[in-house]
């Protein structure tokens, strides 16, 4: 390995970093990564901390899943890679579809188109939506409906549903068509109401009105996430999206459940689907699938879509997209084992155990700390602090505040991710309990200190 100093300053000089801009990686280099184990990560400088971040949300069997790393080893020694393209396929991802089926059932979702990743298998939902609607004859259902405050990763499909300006404004125009309904944000709303069930109530009075006004035979799909992820872990109450699943229903139109973060145990339930009880049309996968081991995702689909796909004489339901990579052998097997070992390890029951043990901590460090306006979580590994500088006023925090906080905590024993005025906690799902202390000590030091 290079010398510290010449990775250092090396670093932002050739490579431009996702959500950074470019000249203040420069200023001050990131935190250079060079070894994990457990739910531990290890830094240049020798610092050995709990990842609170989990990765990015997705490595929830931690760092040191031996069977994973095994498969992968053994499938690039067997058969590296080939397409799954018109003609070809290959056994590994046929074993992979047969267990997501099988997972999938109780959701309703029986078939897997695979993508690289989060923001393929959102591009691969909204298009596969369309069609749909097409090959029944219904050629003007275009539109997309979705939440403010909603995150749908960053091709143009999926940053035209996105409901977060950041990711939007730089990148305009983007695809027409697309109109957002608010967020079941009890902290900030243009509703002023604080009550969960109210708030709900609300908001899908907001989707029929918006409904109404496009006319429902013009929208092909609305697209959310069971929980609210990188928009701040906005938690809506249980009512919310067996209510959006309700309206879909009713005006013919599409529900495709991001679950790019929520499936496979995160919310304490298999799927965040399952956690609301609802069944979608469509769920976007990626992220913990593969534990982050290996760029993979999967678009599920339900059997009512399947079918009518399936059942298609004209010539109008051939699948006109996909991706190089879609269906990757080593990507199945890395997903095959982690799917096995997230089951036998129970994991939902321990995010959801551990995400209690979080949410009170962070509730109790709220009682010490002015800073933090909102908490949010309850519902497994999947937390958030909001920060003020005023809780009456609900102003925002300084940025340079809350990157002391974020800096201190980590000097502390914890690496958290700060997104905007969020703090967001989303280790991986093997976290024990003296774990969950030391996030919550860590963060204590952060918040005394500043
Ligand atoms: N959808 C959701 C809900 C996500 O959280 C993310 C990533 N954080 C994406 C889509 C995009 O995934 P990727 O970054 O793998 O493209």
């Amino acid at each position: 390995m290079k010398d510290s100093n010449f990775l250092k300053e090396k670093n932002a000089r050739s490579l431009w970093h996702p959500m950074a801009h470019p000249a203040a990686s420069l200023k001050n280099p990131p935190t250079i990564l060079t070894g994990a184990s457990g739910v531990r990560i290890c830094d240049l400088d020798g610092h050995e901390v709990v990842d609170a971040v989990g990765g990015l949300w997705n490595v929830n069997l931690g760092y040191s899943c031996q069977p994973v790393k095994d498969a992968i080893t053994a499938q690039l020694g067997q058969l590296p890679y080939y397409s799954t393209f018109r003609g070809t396929t290959n056994d590994t991802v046929i074993e992979l579809s047969e267990y997501l089926r099988e997972f999938f059932a109780p959701d309703g979702l029986s078939r897997a188109f695979y993508t690289s990743g989060g923001s393929d298998s959102v591009e691969s939902a909204l298009r596969l939506a369309r069609q749909y609607h097409k090959i029944r004859g219904e050629n003007g259902r275009f539109k997309f409906l979705s939440l403010k405050k909603g995150y749908h990763g960053t091709h143009f499909g999926g940053a035209s549903v996105n409901g977060n300006a950041n990711f939007r404004t730089a990148y305009e125009p983007l695809m027409p068509g697309c109109y957002h309904i608010p967020a079941p944000y009890t902290y900030r709303t243009p509703f002023n109401e604080t009550d969960p069930e109210r708030l709900a109530q609300l908001c899908l009075a907001a989707l029929e009105d918006e409904i109404g006004f496009q006319g429902a035979g013009t929208i092909a799909a609305m697209i959310m996430e069971p929980v609210l992820g990188a928009g701040g872990v906005i938690v809506p109450h249980p009512s919310f999206m067996a209510g959006v699943r309700e309206i879909c229903t009713r005006h013919g139109i599409l529900l495709i459940a991001d679950e790019v973060i929520t499936a496979f145990g995160r919310t304490g339930s298999w799927t965040g689907s399952r956690h609301w009880g609802v069944r979608p049309d469509f769920a976007c996968t990626a992220k913990a699938i593969t534990n982050g081991y290996f760029p993979f995702g999967a678009l599920m689909i339900g059997e009512n879509v399947a079918e009518v796909f399936e059942s298609d004489t004209t010539g109008k339901a051939n699948i006109g997209h996909g991706y190089t990579y879609s269906g990757h052998p080593v990507g199945a097997a890395a997903a095959l084992a982690c799917m096995q070992e997230t089951v036998r390890l129970d994991a939902p029951k321990n995010a959801d155990l551990r995400g209690r043990e979080l949410y009170e901590g962070l509730l109790a460090l709220q009682h010490r700390h002015d800073l933090i306006g909102d908490v949010r979580g309850g519902a497994g590994l999947m937390c958030a602090l909001e920060l003020v500088s005023d809780r009456t006023t609900k102003a925002s925090i300084d940025k340079n505040v809350i990157e002391k906080i974020q800096k201190i905590t980590y000097e502390a024993g914890t690496m958290v991710r700060v997104s905007g005025n969020n703090i967001i906690l989303s280790p991986p799902l093997v976290l024990n309990s003296s774990e969950v202390q030391i996030i919550l000590s860590s963060l204590d030091a952060g918040f005394s200190q500043v």
